[in-house]
């Protein structure tokens, strides 16, 4: 890889311009989805419309970096019932912890489903059972990275569901199912360290 300077020049194809001179400069550069920016990269600015018109490759590891760290918010409609799932299922992990803990179990369970520890066939069989369905009048909200974001759609690809929402709503069944109904509870102990340390 050759490392450019900012200041240097080069010729290139602009999408705007066609070939023309271009100068390696400090940019902040969004990504393509316009979830996040990566601030302060070189790139090659167009010395015509002044557009960012390639980057060059040692920029690609931050942009790699932040792309990853970066987070989204996720808002689902959930019915009321669901919320106090999560709460129950929060008070057996450790009773002491509060509602914010509701993202960090979902996240777990998204991770666990993901990785293999949990079969992911039953998910979509949850969101037809008659505990899914009731008016959905709560907001359930949270920061998720492009990672998580990822888990998500990989499971709701994978299972042939619609919506990474359907996937929030079908995790939270499981929960239900596992630690409400107390039909698996073989996370418990690693949700129980996992709570020990962020509480
Ligand atoms: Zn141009």
């Amino acid at each position: 890889m050759r490392i450019v300077k900012e200041g240097e020049t080069r010729t290139l194809l602009c999408h705007n311009c066609g070939k023309t001179s271009a100068t390696y400069r400090m940019r902040d550069v969004d990504f393509s989805d316009k979830r996040g920016t990566v601030k302060n990269i070189l790139a090659a600015v167009c010395d015509r419309c002044d557009e960012v018109a390639a980057i060059p490759a040692q920029s690609n590891a931050r942009i790699k970096e932040v792309f990853e760290q970066s987070s989204s918010s996720l808002e689902v409609r959930v019915p009321a019932h669901y919320l106090d799932i999560l709460y129950i299922a929060t008070q057996k992990i450790d009773a002491t912890l509060n509602e914010n803990f509701n993202k960090v179990l979902i996240l777990w369970y998204l991770h666990a489903l993901t990785n293999g520890r949990y079969p992911q066939q039953k998910l979509k069989s949850f969101l037809s059972s008659d505990m899914a369905n009731a008016k959905a009048s709560r907001r359930l909200s949270m920061k998720i990275t492009n990672r998580q974001q990822a888990e998500l759609n990989q499971l709701m690809l994978g299972q042939g569901m619609k919506k990474t929402s359907d996937v929030v709503k079908a995790v939270i069944l499981k929960i239900h199912q596992d630690l409400v109904l107390e039909q698996d509870l073989s996370g418990l102990p690693e949700l129980r360290n996992m709570a020990a340390a962020i509480a």
